[in-house]
């Protein structure tokens, strides 16, 4: 029999497998403790247990299954890693310190269904969803690599793949990264990015994660954001406004606006204040990304006056308003560059 990845299963899953062993309940968040607060990679090494449970956990599962395979850092600091997965496919990864945040991109698919126009990965076509494990793995991989001494602060499901289309595997990974027994990653750490998937973002409002949520949103109107989003001509953007000023916010929460500025698309003057119309009432802030032009995307870059002006209009609009620094960009590591190859 093909042993399973322990990561795959929650804390509820292994609680029914003691029960099932005759064990206590509580060997299941210790076993939860050792997999992520202190990241055992070999069940020998999970000495409360007894010897007869960790020979029987050893029999049935398997602790890793991903690898990562290769890394490219900037001459910003951001790290892209290359994550080996054991059917031969692969994802990407962005790891991006600052100051006091060392934030980790972390991938949900192998490839995208969604097609957006300025993103590489969405050229790929999709392959398959990653299993909770395969995105677990990812900030286990990294945390390892960068040593003890530097804790990830921050994660941003952003990476390759849109998280709401994997719903289920997404979900069980991020009761993990939450859990004080688990990653214990606090919710204003965590942030889910989606294109607007309504049917998706209608359950995740429901779930009792208290994670940031961020909408790709990119253009003002229906005509520009179906043509660089497809996924917008299933669900327009009045539908998903509506969604986002109904949204129970936390108290002192926000949802982030990701808006890409492509040249000719979106970032006229008008745009911009069109945008700070349709985002009255919403509490909310805007994260505008200057697109990253390279093969394979059909748009030149934004040159930094437009992205001043576009900055300007929001601000005197009165929207909180971040224009965000590309980083690597030198490793093809930045916004929409993912799946787009290494660089020597
Ligand atoms: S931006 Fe996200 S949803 Fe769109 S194609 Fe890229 S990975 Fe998919």
């Amino acid at each position: 029999m093909q042993k399973e990845n322990i990561l795959d299963w929650s804390m509820e899953d292994l609680e029914r497998l003691m029960e099932e062993w005759s064990e206590s309940k509580f060997r299941s968040k210790q076993i939860i403790e050792w997999l992520y607060l202190k990241k055992a990679g070999a069940f020998a090494l999970m000495t409360n247990l007894s010897k007869d449970l960790r020979a029987k956990l050893e029999a049935r599962f398997v602790l890793r299954s991903l690898k990562i395979q290769d890394s490219r850092e900037s001459k910003d600091g951001s790290v892209k890693f290359l994550f080996g997965l054991n059917d031969g496919n692969a994802v990407e990864g962005v790891y991006m310190p600052d100051e006091n945040r060392r934030a980790l991109c972390v991938s949900t698919q192998v490839g995208c269904k969604f097609h957006c126009a300025f993103c590489l990965t969405g050229k790929m076509g999709f392959i398959r969803n990653l299993s909770p494990a395969e995105i677990l793995e990812q900030v286990l991989a990294v945390q390892e690599w960068l040593g003890p001494e530097k804790t990830l602060t921050n994660l941003v499901l952003m990476g390759m793949g849109e998280p709401l289309d994997n719903y289920d595997n997404v979900m069980k990974a991020l009761r993990i990264f939450n859990s004080p027994a688990g990653f214990k990653f606090g919710g204003r750490k965590i942030t889910l990015s989606t294109v607007g998937l309504l049917p998706a973002l209608e359950r995740f409002q429901k779930e009792d994660l208290k994670i940031n949520l961020a909408i790709s949103l990119n253009a003002v109107d229906d005509a520009a954001r179906s043509r660089i989003m497809p996924a917008n001509k299933k669900y327009p953007l009045k539908d998903l406004l509506k969604f986002c000023r109904e949204y129970p916010l936390q108290p002192g929460r926000r949802i982030t606006f990701e808006y890409v500025l492509v040249p000719g698309v979106n970032d006229t003057d008008e745009d911009a204040e069109k945008l700070s119309r349709l985002l009255r009432g919403i509490k909310c802030k805007v994260n505008l990304i200057p697109l990253n032009a390279g093969e394979g995307v059909p748009f030149s870059s934004m040159p930094q006056d437009r992205v001043d002006r576009f900055h300007k209009i929001l601000v005197n609009s009165n929207i909180s308003v971040f224009t965000r620094k590309s980083r690597g960009g030198d490793i093809l590591a930045a916004c929409g560059q993912l799946g787009g190859g290494w660089a020597a």
